[in-house]
């Protein structure tokens, strides 16, 4: 079994975007999984954590409605 990479939250230092993205495989794609650049300002200073329990459960729900909707 692969190994899933681990979620994460990515902050705009610029603006107030935050995006928790939790990747399906270890194939990251960029504009999904990964951003190295804010798709609201255009700013490359974004930083990214590891997301929280609570952030994890709402992407999860997200991509969930996303799916089904
Ligand atoms: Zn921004």
């Amino acid at each position: 079994m692969p190994r899933q990479p681990h979620p994460f939250t990515f902050m705009c230092t610029r603006c107030s975007w935050t995006k928790t993205t939790i990747p399906l495989s270890d194939a990251l794609v960029i504009g999904r999984d990964w951003f190295t650049q804010c798709p609201k300002c255009g700013s490359e200073s974004l930083k990214h954590v590891p997301a929280s329990q609570r952030e994890i459960l709402k992407a999860r729900l997200e991509q969930f409605f996303r799916l089904h909707s």
